[in-house]
């Protein structure tokens, strides 16, 4: 009997060949296996009716822990035997089917752990020590299909102890494409701040020394560079604070291991699972009341994003120090990608660090690390990018059309929708300027190469001006592709309703800012949704509050602060006075801020959920500057998980509006006489009831069964918290993101499924 089958799935850079290879001489079949083009994997099967059947039935059951196989198309074939034995061929450019991908990169495994730290080992101490089932995929690959020649590990010839694994069918390496040894591997490399060689025996390990005492360090890795130093020590982290200008933003950290992070933060068994699982993402963790790290790592917070190593590098860096952990940084310059290139770090980072550790392999593709954290045994996703991206979320329906979704502005992904597959690029970050607009068109043209899918449609925001609406409109006019422009939450709703396979859903999406159908700015809005529709309903949305100075509001908490208390008759004058240091030109800006509330004409204004928390953190004294993204609404969090209800505020609805104005006049009358933890938390019941009983109410009346939450603030535990509570009280199902993030980095695949799935 003949047969030839193509699998497509994740079949690629995950030791498949190997696998086919060893489960067809098992059952004493002969034929070949092959790679193709498309990221699929083509099989020549050639035994009796019964060993192929035994065959068919190992393929499924015994795959190896990191494939997916997602199809398996099977075409018997006609004439006599041709081979004699198995062969794995050498891969073939063939590509006609879709939605095969390669795999994400993929952290040291434990065998690989156990030989780097074995003296009789060859490979003992070799920091890029990898085999079949672990190191870096996504990052190192230029074209399909993923055969060494095709991935920047090209540079280095295998030597002939490496060849002679990759050659050995019992052997771990077989056909590992990222196979090397310190004879004939990548090398690292330690130089100082301006690229002068620094002559160390282990290069890694006196980098691991200088970080112990005290300096800054640059890391080149798998998808990128970290920013490193101390977590102990001031000095460093402070000189780190002023010359990436991070006033405050948390650094993420490296721990040495699981027992290191449990000395200074909770772990929660989820948690583990999460940090130790082979995409180790950061996971945001509770600090401990032990918590002896620097205040500087992440100041002003209740948690600390934390890693695991996840290559052999950074478990060398940490193996002959003292200190628990060290802060490693995405070394992206502000609203720039990450650095991936070698005299491009010279030239970006050389002001900010005192060595580089380099190493003499390319970056294919930039990958930041993702962040997660756990909401009552949830994962949540802050950012999915490295151990990620590029697998595929699989959808409950198939689309109508594949689609490529340019996403939003801030924090951004690009999607690509086939079938029931949706492939979200890496992080690419703010695309406000022209490095991230290539970076995002890169990821975007290359995730449809790897992937062999031909968009049919284009989808993007509906804000006229965001660069990725420009460059939709572009795609548009070159390759003649219909444009679909979702509005900003409906694309949230939407990706919550995919993720979860919903039809039709009421869902609270809640953020800083998007761009309303009515050209307002929008962030507190209750939307009915439905799968097959382009259209949307407004149910209702949080009240309508002055953004004094427009962006400059976002900035400056007290000036929205202000803006809120000026209608609820509060004498903002003397408030502001007595606040005037807080504002970066004192008692003239006051003046300014307070003239501007008395004419009361001209002043922008928003729904914006994500302002509302910042007005409440203003007037708490929690954060009167926002130097990232978010810092006044996390601040107002971390005071919040200390606190309890104790204003109980009832919700005040109004023609399906929020009001807001008078729970900020509550939280300002009651400071000083009921705590802060309190007061942060009383907000937030009273912004998570109000949100969720006018969501239930509108839910019933149009007989939906789900009610979702979406956008930023779904990333908040407090809000999420009170809402599933409220609604599942209330006899309907709650939906919370789990595969995406909440955030904007979810909304390129919004745009796609609204693209994908709408009739036109
Ligand atoms: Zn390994
Ligand atoms: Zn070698
Ligand atoms: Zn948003």
């Amino acid at each position: 009997m003949r047969a030839k089958i193509n699998i497509t799935g994740i079949v690629q850079g995950v030791g498949f060949r190997p696998f086919i290879y060893r489960i067809a001489v098992k059952h004493g079949i002969v034929g070949y296996v092959r790679n193709r083009g498309d990221a699929g994997v083509e099989v020549l099967l050639e035994g009796n009716a019964q060993s192929i059947k035994n065959f068919m039935y190992d393929l499924t059951a015994e795959k190896p822990p990191l494939a997916q196989i997602d199809q398996i198309k099977s075409t018997p074939l006609a004439g006599k035997q041709k081979y004699s034995q198995f062969i794995i061929y050498k891969s073939s450019q063939e590509a006609e089917l879709s939605g095969s991908i390669i795999p994400p990169d993929i952290a040291i495994c434990n065998q690989c752990l156990a030989e780097l730290r074995d003296p009789k080992d060859p490979r003992y101490e070799y920091f890029f020590i990898t085999c079949t089932n672990c190191g870096p995929r996504f990052t190192i690959i230029e074209r399909l299909p993923y055969d060494r020649g095709n991935t920047t590990m090209r540079e280095f010839p295998l030597c002939g102890f490496c060849q002679k694994e990759y050659n050995d069918p019992a052997n771990r390496r077989f056909h590992a494409q990222t196979v090397a040894c310190p004879a004939c591997g990548p090398k690292a490399y330690l130089t100082t701040n301006n690229g002068e060689p620094v002559q160390a025996k282990d290069p890694v390990r006196l980098a691991g020394k200088l970080l112990s005492e005290g300096y800054v360090l640059a890391v080149k890795g798998y998808g990128g560079f970290h920013i490193a130093t101390s977590t102990l020590l001031e000095k460093p982290l402070l000189r780190l604070r002023t010359t990436k200008h991070r006033r405050e933003k948390p650094f993420a950290i490296m721990a040495r291991s699981i027992g290191t992070a449990k000395e200074f933060a909770e772990v929660s068994s989820k948690e583990d699972e999460l940090l130790s699982s082979p995409a180790r993402p950061i996971v945001l963790l509770n600090k401990s009341g032990n918590y002896n790290l620097s205040p500087l790592v992440a100041p002003n917070l209740h948690n600390v994003g934390v890693m695991l190593p996840y290559t052999g590098l950074h478990y060398m860096l940490l193996d002959h120090v003292g200190d628990p952990a060290f802060v490693m940084t995405s070394a992206n310059p502000p609203n720039e990608p990450i650095v991936n290139d070698n005299d491009e770090a010279l030239r970006v980072l050389g002001g900010t660090v005192d060595y580089f550790l380099f190493h003499n392999r390319k970056i294919a593709h930039r990958c930041d690390d993702s962040v997660m954290r756990v909401h009552e045994n949830r994962q949540v996703f802050l950012r999915r990018s490295r151990g990620y991206a590029p697998a595929p979320i699989r959808l409950k329906q198939k689309s109508n059309r594949c689609v490529v979704g340019l996403g939003g502005e801030l924090n951004n992904t690009s999607c690509v929708l086939f079938e029931d597959k949706a492939f979200i690029s890496q992080h690419i970050g703010d695309v406000e300027n022209v490095e991230t607009r290539v970076f995002l068109q890169e990821a975007a043209s290359h995730l449809q190469h790897l992937t062999n899918c031909h968009p049919e449609a284009v989808a993007c925001d509906l804000h006229p001006k965001f660069t990725t609406t420009i460059l939709a409109q572009e795609m548009k006019k070159a390759d003649g592709l219909p444009l679909i422009q979702v509005q900003h939450h409906h694309a949230h709703a939407a990706a919550l309703m995919a993720e979860h396979g919903l039809d039709e859903i009421v869902a609270i999406t809640c953020d800083g800012y998007g761009y309303g159908t009515d050209g307002q700015a929008w962030g507190g809005e209750i939307l009915q949704c439905t799968r097959k529709s382009e259209e949307f309903k407004r149910l209702g949305h949080l009240e309508s509050q002055p953004l004094l100075g427009g962006d400059l509001a976002s900035r400056y908490p007290l000036r929205i602060a202000a803006g809120m208390l000026g209608k609820a008759s509060v004498d903002v004058e003397s408030w502001l006075m007595q606040n005037n240091q807080q504002l970066p030109h004192g008692e003239s800006e006051a003046n300014f801020i307070t003239n501007q509330l008395k004419k009361g004409k001209g002043i922008p204004e928003t729904t914006s959920c994500g302002r509302v928390l910042d007005a409440v953190s203003a007037v708490l004294g929690l954060c009167y500057l926002r130097s990232y993204e978010g810092e006044p609404a996390m601040k107002l969090e971390s005071a919040a998980l200390a606190g309890e209800d104790k204003l109980n505020l009832r919700p005040s609805l109004h023609d399906d509006v929020l009001e807001t104005t008078t729970m900020l006049r509550a939280i300002f009358d009651n400071v000083g006489k009921v705590s802060t933890a309190d007061l942060a938390y009383s907000a937030h019941a009273y912004l998570a009831k109000g949100l969720s009983s006018l969501a239930v109410e509108k839910a019933k009346v149009q007989r939906v069964k789900a009610v979702g939450f979406s956008g930023g603030a779904a990333c908040n535990q407090i809000l999420s918290e009170i809402m599933r509570t409220f609604v599942e009280r209330a006899g309907l199902r709650f939906f919370v993101h789990e595969a995406v993030p909440a955030g904007d980095a979810g909304i390129s695949l919004g745009q796609a499924v609204v693209a994908g799935f709408c009739n036109f």
